[in-house]
């Protein structure tokens, strides 16, 4: 069971609900992620279990060269393996895939559940198992579905396109002693360096755009390194800009080791997809993107605003 770099709630839950309801029918399972994932997902029961390609890369080899099928959770791309991808691309075994995102090319799988209509690939692994199994739904598996699908819909405010969602939801908290828990053990964690960074971010770094409707916030190693920056830290803070009316894209670049990341967020379809996709390494969905450089983060900004007046009609549309 592999998920994708830099692994999120949907890719950290997905991938052990799945890997919880295969054991309990009798399979072996390993869940795998390139890298470590954020400190408000290690409560998720079953978290502690996941192999981290990063920390025990030999022990990760040997359960991949020895396991007779890989499960692909939530990435459609090997190039979102992070250091598993030359692995993966080598690899003859049986890949499966269960995802959410655009533009999968088919042909790398045996087999594919891959639906871009719903909110999360936590959603996907949670109609699979209601409809197939429902009777070995448990807390456990419920609850990481759960975090899956609220984190990867920012709590049931984007990314939902069918009502069906939410009675996927309900047959979920049944399972729960308390849904406002999971909630708050999912986002009311922030450390006050994490809180102050988001503040700073917003007053003193977010230039708006407003040619473009656009707002773009970039945090260097210096200023992520002042609030002591933690994995999943800016985590969120690319969603702010948006809930001003005016704004139609945000981006949020952040300078990484030797790299530049790019988070982008839109509203209306604008699809940020396709700007992720033709300049930044990236893809992701409509509403919700990525990419990444490799470059200083003067040149990623520059580039960043370079590109803006081929998308200025489509930003300002309606
Ligand atoms: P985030 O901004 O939270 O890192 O990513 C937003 C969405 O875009 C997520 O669904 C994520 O899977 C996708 N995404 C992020 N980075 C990349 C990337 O480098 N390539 C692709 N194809 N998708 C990405
Ligand atoms: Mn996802």
């Amino acid at each position: 069971m592999l998920a994708h770099v830099n692994p999120d709630g949907d890719a950290i839950g997905s991938s052990v609900a799945l890997s919880q309801f295969l054991q309990k029918l009798g399979h072996q399972v390993e869940v795998m992620v390139p890298n470590d994932f954020p400190g408000f997902l290690a409560w998720l029961p079953g978290a502690s279990s996941i192999h981290i390609y990063d920390k025990e890369a030999d022990l990760c080899d040997r359960i991949l060269e020895s396991s007779d099928t890989l499960f692909i959770l939530d990435f459609n791309q090997f190039s979102r393996a992070g250091n598993i991808k030359k692995k993966l691309e080598q690899l003859q075994t049986p890949k499966i895939l269960i995802d959410h995102h655009r533009d999968t090319d088919l042909s790398l799988f045996v087999g594919a559940l891959s639906e871009t209509e719903v909110s999360s690939t936590a959603e996907l692994v949670a109609e699979t198992i209601l409809h197939y199994g429902g009777q070995y739904l448990d807390e456990s598996i419920a609850t990481n579905l759960l975090v899956g699908i609220v984190t990867d819909t920012g709590s049931f405010a984007h990314s939902i396109f069918r009502a069906d969602t939410f009675s996927i939801c309900a047959k979920l908290i049944e399972k729960v002693p308390s849904y406002t828990k999971i909630h708050q053990m999912v986002y009311d964690t922030f450390s006050e360096n994490r809180l102050r960074l988001l503040g700073y971010a917003i007053n003193n770094k977010m230039e708006i755009l407003d040619e473009y409707s656009t707002a773009i916030i970039s945090l260097d190693k210096e200023e992520l390194a002042r609030f002591d920056y933690q994995v999943g830290d800016t985590e969120g803070v690319v969603n702010y800009p948006l809930s001003m009316n005016k704004t139609r894209m945000s981006v949020l670049v952040t300078e990484r080791q030797g790299m530049v990341r790019f988070s982008f967020r839109s509203k209306g379809d604008f699809s940020v997809h396709e700007v992720a996709q033709k300049y930044f390494n990236g893809g992701g969905h409509t509403n919700a993107a990525g990419g990444t450089l490799y470059c200083s983060m003067e040149a990623a900004l520059d580039l960043l605003h370079r590109v803006l007046p081929e998308f200025k009609e489509l930003l300002n549309k309606e």
